[in-house]
């Protein structure tokens, strides 16, 4: 938790959609008062962010939970918890964050529970559950594997990834 917490690489002009992205359930998001992302505002703290997940591309982000099979996080394998629809609840996570240069491509996003989303960006171990889940992604996309090694190479040699993952507290 070093540094000065900016809001990772918040585009105002990005359409950013507040409320559980790879779910339907974001309707019945009622215990939450604020759905509304201070998108804008400068202040905008990391805890805010702890609650609300969000994504450029809602299709991308629902794209991930159906290749995650059967409900189960891309990571641990295990049903993200039911949801009251029935539904099993897995969030979108971008592996390459935006941060550092990380595409909103179907082929960066992992679909995994939420445990293990808060662990891929503020666990001790981030960097590697982001080289897991990009081992995952290679086997979906392996066309894309050069791709996924040389973003990530770029980020480690940037020297503050530990600290770009947790500051990218995004889909
Ligand atoms: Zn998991
Ligand atoms: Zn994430």
């Amino acid at each position: 938790m070093g540094g000065i917490p900016q809001p990772a690489d918040f585009d105002p002009q990005a359409s950013y959609v507040a409320g559980l992205s790879t779910n339907d359930v974001s309707s019945q998001d009622q215990d939450n008062p604020t759905p509304e992302p201070n998108v804008g505002e400068k202040k905008a703290e990391k805890q805010t962010s702890l609650t609300t997940t969000y994504t450029r591309d809602p299709e991308i982000a629902r794209k991930a939970k159906l290749r995650a099979s059967d409900g189960r996080c891309e990571l641990c394998g295990e049903l993200g918890f039911e949801t009251a629809q029935g539904c099993y609840y897995l969030e979108a996570h971008q592996v390459i964050p935006r941060n550092c240069d990380g595409p909103d491509e179907i082929w960066n996003v992992a679909a995994i529970c939420a445990n293990d989303h808060k662990c891929a960006h503020f666990g001790n171990d981030r960097k590697n559950v982001r080289d897991r889940l990009i081992k995952k992604l290679v086997q979906h996309y392996p066309n894309v594997a050069d791709r996924l090694a040389e973003l990530a190479a770029k980020m480690d040699g940037s020297g503050d990834t530990d600290e770009k993952l947790e500051m990218s507290a995004d889909t």
